[in-house]
């Protein structure tokens, strides 16, 4: 890295990045390319010599951009948002700049111990129990992604129940979600050796709001050890990925707690939301909970990727990932007056993400942190409101926090055959919109019910967006249903 070369090259980048920025609502937000559509437009093999950084930058635009989907697009409602911001952004920067591994304390002890601070700073916004913080015997960790961060504690749990009652009983572990669980916590689930039997997805209700029932939950526990197995951990989730349910997690916890299961909560998504005081009631009963994550690259204006796990007791994630081997060993280490966060996480080598994160919160502060969140609901409550205004559609969950889900009608609820023709017409109508490139959403099942799911988030997503979002789907609308044949 020649530090001439870095700075007018890295200002070069710099100036292409803000120029894509300035023409993101030119694209396509769903990329149009078809498969192996780079192959022909690419060398097969490595250039033997150096090439400049603008015949690079040349091919980024004709051959990469198109086959970009623009996540930072004001008009991408798919999925959940990844929020970029420039604070994230430079935060990343400087921590791809410094490129240090903070494996361990000794490797880095700036990046170990702003971690540690950091994960205090996003506790004590989420308002958390003292126990998942440092002063209370507790912590945070930055992991990549949340499921990293499940495995990890279901890996916890598994050896901690294991260690007592002999691991010949892994077969007889259980682990317990809802049917709205995110799929990662069956990835998880297959990666610490449970089978995928030993998962209850357990069912929910549009009655309920799509959250895990607590007697449901108990019914199955019950069920469960009657029948000679080991309950062992409780994904609650507070913001589903299909509809944004939520969980009460106060009421799972108090089963958790009587049968000593672990209880995890995953708010990925809506963790972020709860840094305002009218979302936090969400989290009410999160001290019975064993750990809680949430994606600040979500949306908390941090760029990807940056998952926050916390948990109260991290001796259980210790004892199951942590290695010592000679080359590693340290004074630093051996006197236990230090964190390893390598023993906390999969991977040995890990990024300094505590910088990006401390630059983002310290760039916009809490307020604006909140604004930003409350801004993303007011735009889904315009939309939501307009779904409602017009009787050609309905709303099918209830919405929480930015997530409008909603469906083009075609006939009677609860009829087969009127089904068949909605999921028809809806998977028309969202196909036609996304074509259009104007737009990006995806679409979701529950209960046999297909319907298309809103995401509002984007950091560059205004009212102007999201009016001209609604009349194209209105627009959309009105050729489907009229090509459509009954
Ligand atoms: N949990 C929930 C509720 C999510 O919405 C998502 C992704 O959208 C995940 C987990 C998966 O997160 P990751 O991609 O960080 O593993």
């Amino acid at each position: 890295l020649v530090p001439g070369d870095f700075s007018q090259e890295s200002k070069k980048v710099i100036d292409f990045i803000a120029d894509y920025y300035s023409n993101i609502e030119n694209y396509p937000v769903l990329s149009q390319v078809k498969p192996g559509y780079l192959k022909s437009q690419l060398p097969d093999s490595a250039p033997n010599s150096p090439e400049p950084l603008e015949d690079i930058l040349k091919d980024i635009d004709a051959s990469i951009i198109p086959g970009l989907t623009h996540w930072q697009s004001p008009n991408f409602y798919a999925y959940f948002q990844v929020n970029a911001s420039t604070a994230g952004f430079l935060g990343e920067m400087l921590c791809s700049g410094f490129n240090v591994v903070n494996f361990g304390w000794i490797t880095s002890p700036a990046a170990t111990e702003l971690e540690t601070l950091i994960m205090d700073w996003v506790a004590k916004m989420l308002e958390l129990p003292p126990q998942f913080m440092s002063s209370g015997n507790g912590g945070g960790v930055l992991h990549s992604s949340t499921c990293e961060a499940i495995v990890c504690t279901l890996a916890a749990a598994r050896d901690k129940v294991l260690t007592e009652v002999g691991y010949e009983a892994i077969t007889k572990l259980v682990v317990y979600s809802s049917d709205q669980t995110h799929s990662c916590l069956q990835k998880g689930v297959k990666l610490v050796g449970i089978g995928p039997s030993n998962l209850r997805c357990l069912p929910t209700a549009f009655s309920e709001g799509f959250s895990l029932s607590p007697q449901t939950l108990e019914d199955a526990i019950q069920e469960d050890i009657k029948s000679g197995l080991v309950p062992l951990y409780l994904c609650g989730t507070v913001g589903t990925t299909a509809c944004g349910a939520v969980d009460p997690i106060e009421k799972l916890g108090e089963v958790a707690r009587k049968y000593k299961l672990w209880f995890h909560i995953d708010a990925a998504y809506a963790g972020s939301a709860c840094i305002c005081p009218e979302f936090r009631h969400y989290l009410n009963g999160v001290e019975l909970a064993d750990s809680f994550s949430m994606n600040a690259h979500k949306w908390f204006l941090t760029n990807m990727d940056c998952c926050c796990l916390w948990v109260k007791n991290p001796d259980s994630l210790i004892n199951s990932l942590s290695t010592n081997p000679e080359y590693l060993r340290n004074a630093a280490s051996e006197s236990l007056n230090v964190i390893d966060y390598k023993d906390w996480q999969i991977a040995l080598s890990r990024r300094f993400r505590a910088l990006k994160l401390w630059v983002v919160i310290r760039r916009h502060g809490v307020a604006t942190l909140r604004f930003h969140i409350r801004s993303d609901v007011n735009l889904a409550c315009c939309l939501e409101s307009l779904v409602a205004r017009d009787s050609r559609f309905e709303l099918v969950a209830p919405r929480k926090f930015a997530l409008v889900c909603f469906r083009l009608k075609a006939g009677k609820k609860n009829n087969k055959d009127d089904e068949s023709l909605n999921q028809k017409l809806n998977k028309k109508l969202l196909q036609e919109v996304n074509e259009s490139g104007n737009a990006y959403m995806i679409h979701s099942v529950i209960g046999g019910v297909y319907f298309i799911r809103c995401a509002v988030g984007s950091t560059l997503t205004e009212e102007r967006h999201v009016a001209g979002l609604w009349k194209l789907i209105q627009e959309k609308a009105t050729e489907v249903l009229l090509n459509t044949t009954y």
